[in-house]
């Protein structure tokens, strides 16, 4: 069996630092090879926010790769293996190179009042869209229809690895990842006599998009994942299931709601 082409990236943190050194030398050992370009295989050492970097870089090749997360603090939602596995980790690697587990990724666009060409991401924790220090007002549609006059802070549109995240600090529910499915959670919406949301937070599927139509304004904060752009002459932000999706190496299987338990409740 030949080897495979092997991406390491890694957080600056100490710990990691040695866990790349380490992996470095042991893929050296085997057949397989580092090249940090055209990996078959991103292997991140850090934490959660290390493969979200490492899938932005690699987010262009999402057809060709897989990941897999070594976790060098506490365990991750996208972070499988311990630092003390390394060895366990590249033999594995040797025996088996097929296996995987996909998961949904989000598709964003958004178009411009002045012109300007649309624009488009993929998230894989998140989207969220805030305002300066005003009030956001947006229209909210679902397919072509509106469903609601938006006020409030902003609003956090989720996959669901992502609705552990930012999703569930603003109440968002947290959501199995073989749903293949969005979240649009709400922060701090305005409801009065005036305004009115629903108040709670909705799950979307696969067939449908959502569409958020913004007010006039320059001051707009999108975010993806860890990335914040600030947006001007946005038009409207249109939210759905993308096309691809994101592959994960699957030598283990940890149950989802083991690993939810485990970072958040703990033991009883
Ligand atoms: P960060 O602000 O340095 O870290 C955010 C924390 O969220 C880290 O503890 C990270 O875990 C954890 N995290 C990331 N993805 C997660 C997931 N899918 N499920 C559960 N926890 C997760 O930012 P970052 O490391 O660059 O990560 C960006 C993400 O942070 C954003 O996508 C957003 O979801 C999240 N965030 C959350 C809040 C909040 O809850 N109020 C605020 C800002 C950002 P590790 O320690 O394992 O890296």
């Amino acid at each position: 069996m030949t080897g495979i082409k092997v991406a390491i990236i890694n957080n600056q943190e100490e710990k990691s630092m040695l866990v790349t050194k380490r992996l470095t030398e042991l893929l050296a050992q085997s057949d397989n090879t580092i090249d940090q370009e055209n990996p078959e295989l991103v292997i991140s050492v850090g934490g959660d926010g290390t493969l979200l970097s490492a899938f932005h870089l690699f987010s262009h090749r999402l057809a060709e790769v897989r990941f897999l997360g070594v976790h060098t603090g506490h365990l991750g939602f996208y972070t499988d293996w311990r630092d003390y596995e390394l060895e366990e980790l590249v033999d594995t690697l040797c025996n088996d190179r097929q296996k995987s587990v996909s998961y949904p990724l989000l598709d964003v666009r958004i178009t411009y009042t002045n012109g300007k060409s649309e624009k488009h991401f993929l998230a894989l924790n998140e989207s969220t869209i805030k305002r300066g220090n005003r009030t956001m007002v947006a229209d909210i549609s679902i397919k072509e229809d509106l469903f609601e006059k938006f006020r409030g802070d902003g609003l956090s549109i989720s996959t669901p690895t992502g609705s552990t995240a930012y999703n569930k600090s603003v109440g968002g529910a947290v959501l199995h990842p073989s749903i293949n499915a969005f979240q649009l959670a709400e922060i701090a919406s305005l409801n009065n006599r005036v305004f009115r949301t629903l108040g709670s937070p909705i799950i979307v599927g696969d067939h449908e998009w959502v569409k958020v139509k913004l007010q006039a304004s320059t001051d707009y904060l999108v975010t993806i994942d860890q990335f914040t752009i600030e947006q001007e002459e946005i038009d409207a932000i249109y939210y759905r299931i993308a096309d691809e999706r994101i592959h994960f190496a699957s030598y283990r299987h940890m149950h989802f709601w083991n690993r939810v338990k485990d970072a958040f409740i703990g033991e009883i």
